[in-house]
This record gives structure tokens, sequence and C-alpha cells, in this order.
């Protein structure tokens, strides 16, 4: 008898949680569109500085959700083991924990966060898209067909109006390869406001490469552009209407980077595994940084672009619990 009582309990919590997801998407809809802007291996210690993400923190922080404040208590983490790039983009992709523990695994083997967007609403080719300094970004949003707008690395933006951008990023190339964040970004505002993608990976990479090239000036200086680059990305939403207004923006890190002069590396240190994320968007509150008990990881990232987009099934539909009812 004592255990049907529990039966029943459990039945009626996870019949809550249901309701609480399904009335939660309802209010979403389905005209949302989401832009995830990473910055790679942008450290907590740097971010939560505001004398260095100065105007996100005067003018923009308040009005989303900031998550892992290291004086708030307030968690977010990679989730995966190797505190590497490649696993954490998979991750967000992929929307589980990868078996990928290095940045050489290749091509993802599983339906994408992108690829099942234009499976499941049949949205056309500029719809969705990736654009991205780092080559293997391609790897972690797609399977080797690649069937996703793309241009990741040094390729080439096949689009008017990317004419002189594409020449220009050919003729001044970085030394780690790829191509430079100036390029990658503007690409990446070209492409919103011509073709309104439902959603855009646009993905930053200067950080990361100057920080292990023990370069400080120039990790400090990429900083300081990701906040001019944050703040020009929420005005340019701003003047576009309606597009704008139903846009929710993610921005994150791969990951951390090390404590004191280990602060050049990132694999296998376990300062590496504590990131950041900032959410603003038509159905998120604004809070500014924020406490909460459960623990939010890159895993959080695809169930959270799926509801924000209308997905009905949604891919680790669980975890939304983590961040509607906290
Ligand atoms: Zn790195």
């Amino acid at each position: 008898m004592k255990l049907f009582k529990y039966i029943l309990i459990l039945g009626l919590v996870l019949s809550c949680r249901e309701s609480a997801i399904t009335e939660f998407q309802s209010r979403v809809g389905d005209k949302g569109n989401v832009i995830l802007l990473t910055l790679d291996g942008v450290r907590y210690e740097e971010f939560f500085n505001k004398d260095i993400f100065r105007t996100f923190w005067d003018e923009h922080a308040s009005k989303g959700i900031v998550l892992g404040d290291p004086k708030k208590k307030s968690r977010a983490r990679i989730a995966n083991t190797v505190m590497l790039s490649l696993p954490g983009y998979k991750t967000m992709h992929e929307g589980s924990r990868v078996w990928c523990r290095t940045n050489k695994c290749g091509p993802s083997k599983k339906e994408t966060l992108g690829e099942k967007l234009k499976r499941v609403k049949s949205w056309n080719n500029h719809e969705v898209g990736i654009i991205s300094s780092w080559g293997k970004i391609c790897d972690a949003a797609m399977r080797k067909e690649r069937s996703l707008f793309h241009s990741c690395g040094d390729m080439k933006v096949k689009l008017p109006g990317h004419f002189y951008l594409n020449e220009m990023q050919e003729a001044d190339t970085p030394i780690w390869g790829g191509r430079y964040d100036k390029y990658t970004f503007e690409h990446g505002m070209k492409f919103i406001e011509d073709k309104k993608p439902r959603f855009l990976h646009l993905s930053l990479l200067d950080s990361d490469e100057y920080a292990h090239d023990d370069e400080w000036d120039g990790y400090m200086r990429s900083l300081y552009n990701y906040d001019l680059y944050i703040d020009r990305l929420y005005t340019l939403l701003d003047q576009m209407g309606e597009y704008g207004k139903n846009t929710t923006v993610i921005i994150t890190t791969d990951h951390g980077r090390g404590k004191g002069d280990k602060w050049t590396g990132h694999f296998f240190n376990w300062n590496s595994r504590k990131i950041w994320m900032v959410v603003k968007g038509p159905h998120v509150p604004a809070r500014g940084s924020i406490s909460h008990k459960r623990k939010i990881t890159h895993l959080h990232i695809r169930p959270f672009t799926e509801l924000m987009l209308g997905i009905k099934e949604i891919k680790g539909k669980h975890r939304i619990l983590d961040l509607i009812l906290d």
C-alpha cells in the first residue's frame, strides 16, 4: 500500500512537471529565432570583470539572465571531462554527452541541433546557419554530409554582399589558420540582416589562440572587441523590428582556462570547467546575474534552443525544468 502511495505521488509530481513544460511551450509558440554566439576560451574571471566587458555590464546584463557569477550561487559548467573545445561544441549541438575526447574526432555522427531544425521545420537553406572562425565548428554542428548553410574557418561566404569580406579575409589570415574574428563577425552581422535566420551559431576564436600563445595583450584586445560585438549584435536586433523582438540570444564559451600562470591553457585543467552563460530574449526575465540551485551546463543549450524555436518533441526535455522552475 505504501509503495502504491509513493508511485501515486511520483506520478503527480511528474505530471505537474510535464504540464509546466507544456504550458511554457504554448506561451513561447513557434515564431522565435535563436542566435548562439560563442567566444572561445573566455574565462569567467574576465567575463565578470566589469572593466573588460564594460558595455555589456553597463547596458545589457540587467536585461537578461547571466549565469556563472562566482560571487553569486550560480554554477555554470562544461559537460565534458577533458576541458577541450570540440567536445564542448559537440555537446551543445548534440544535446547529450559525447565520446569525443580530442579536437580531432571528426564530424558528428548523430543528428545535430541545426539538422533537426531543418528536418522538423522544413526551413529553407538560409534559415539555419553556422558561421565560425574555427574550421572545426562545422564538425560539431553537422554530420559529414554538411547539409546546413555554413562558413567555417577560411571558407568564403558565397552570398551577395560578402565579396569584399571574402577578399579581405583571404589577404589577411591569422597564423593559427581559419579566419580572424573581425571578418567572421561581419559576415555574421550581414547574414542576420539579409537572411533573418531562425537559428544561427556565430562562433569566435581569437581569444583562445592569443591565450595559447601566451599573448595577454592579444587576449585582452579580443575581449574588448567581443564587448563591442555583443553590443552591436543586440543593437542590430533592436533595429530589426519583429524579427529582433522574437529573437533569443545565447552567449557562452566552450571552456574556461587555468588559474594564475596556467591561464594560457585549459586541457585537463579543473578551473576550466567553470564557464558563464548569458540569455536574453522575449521569454527570458530581466534579472541580471542570478543565484540558482541547479547546475547549468552545455547540455542545456540544445533543449532550451528547441523550446524557443517551438519544437514539440524536445531532445533533453527534462533539462528545461532546470531553467524554468529554478
Ligand atoms: Zn584552446
